[in-house]
């Protein structure tokens, strides 16, 4: 890109000179079963496994479920103690991903920088739209207006210069939200920002941050980017740049997905075997919920082990066919898992990652990423 001061310009016009919309379809599997079942409209209704399953956890709760604190990654069996008027249903994938498409052909009428995130959330970069609407708040709009006159669903939009900030302006007014964050706002915006907003800190993070009197954006921006490596390790440099709202990573509408995992960090140690086998129970049935929205299978299992001391250790499994089998994948982490239990330390994490996506070329891709067919 040129800028104005010749050929390279400083992080902070490049950045001036993007548009970035956030795109988060509301309760997405839940609002889709409402649309299609109006006797579940206005009830609290969950998406995901059954509470009675083995277990099964949320995907998605309608907001009447919310308002009860269900929440998504949840146990089912708590989402039934805590609302036990809720309706369950099983999802409906295929159901699903035909919305995905007609939301991304949606898009493509403004932009072809599209990057899905899954089935109901995408970047879009608009800096140069097809209609030439020159606003990226409008063509938000728009895209909303849309999506609700067409499919009737709603969706939540952030606005801003970079992915980071967009990404958690679309989560600020959710349910159909839109919200703007322009270059002159975001260096308040990210000072004030509650550090466990900040996409990517998660609550063991988030929980380390507080006890070091680290509550904003502000009190990062305080410690040096050495300071913020030696605590929270490589993900520190990241922290460093996006508390001064710089993310240059650009939308990229190509990108494949390489590994679909989940992982947990425990507030206490697990020292069980049995407590170790129910977190595994409910990590694999992360795993193969995201492996279905993604519409991927993988023949490698990875199993991912953090002792209290911090030391980490993985193990592996490949399969001879692609799988996305809740049991396949909880058997095979529990083999594995079992294989070191004669070390005796306690785990503070487990991970299961499923790699190495062969086969199936039609599925291979990311949904919504054509391009590839054409070339043959
Ligand atoms: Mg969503």
């Amino acid at each position: 890109m040129q800028g104005k001061d010749g050929y390279f310009m400083d992080t902070e016009q490049q950045q001036q000179q993007r548009k970035i919309i956030h795109i988060d379809m509301d309760a997405f599997y839940a609002s889709v079963e409402q649309r299609d079942f109006p006797e579940y409209r206005g009830k609290p209704l969950v998406v995901g496994g059954l509470p009675e399953g083995r277990g099964g956890v949320v995907a998605t709760a309608s907001y009447e479920a919310r308002k009860f604190g269900v929440r998504s990654a949840m146990p089912s069996k708590r989402a039934l103690l805590l609302c036990p008027t809720a309706i369950f249903v099983r999802p409906r994938f295929a159901a699903y991903k035909e919305v995905s498409a007609r939301i991304r052909e949606i898009f493509s009428r403004y932009t072809d920088l599209i990057e899905p995130l899954s089935l109901d959330e995408a970047y879009l970069d608009v800096t140069a739209d097809k209609l030439h609407i020159g606003s990226a708040l409008e063509i938000a709009r728009l895209i909303k207006q849309a999506i609700h006159d067409e499919l009737q669903l709603t969706a939540s939009a952030g606005v801003s210069v970079n992915k980071f900030v967009a990404k958690i302006a679309s989560d600020l007014e959710k349910p159909d939200g839109l919200t703007f964050i322009g270059p002159s706002a975001i260096t308040g915006f990210m000072e004030n920002l509650p550090v466990e907003k900040f996409h990517g800190v998660g609550k063991v993070t988030a929980e380390k941050m507080k006890q070091m009197q680290l509550h904003s954006g502000a009190d990062l921006k305080k410690l040096t980017e050495a300071t913020l490596v030696h605590h929270f390790g490589k993900v520190g440099h990241f922290y460093y740049q996006i508390v001064r709202g710089i993310d240059n990573r650009p939308v990229e509408p190509h990108r494949e997905t390489k590994s679909v995992g989940a992982e947990d960090t425990f507030a206490a140690d697990l020292e069980a075997p049995e407590d170790m086998y129910a977190e595994l129970a409910r990590i694999a049935t992360l795993v193969q919920e995201r492996l279905r929205r993604h519409q991927l299978k993988g023949r490698t299992l990875t199993l991912k082990i953090k002792y209290f001391d911090f030391q980490q250790i993985t193990r592996n499994y490949s399969f001879p066919q692609p799988m996305d089998d809740v049991n396949t994948i909880l058997d095979t982490a529990k083999k594995l898992l079992a294989a070191t239990l004669p070390d005796g330390k306690p785990i503070r994490l487990l991970g299961i990652t499923i790699s190495n996506f062969g086969e199936a070329p039609d599925k291979k891709r990311r949904p919504g990423n054509p391009d590839q067919l054409s070339m043959f």
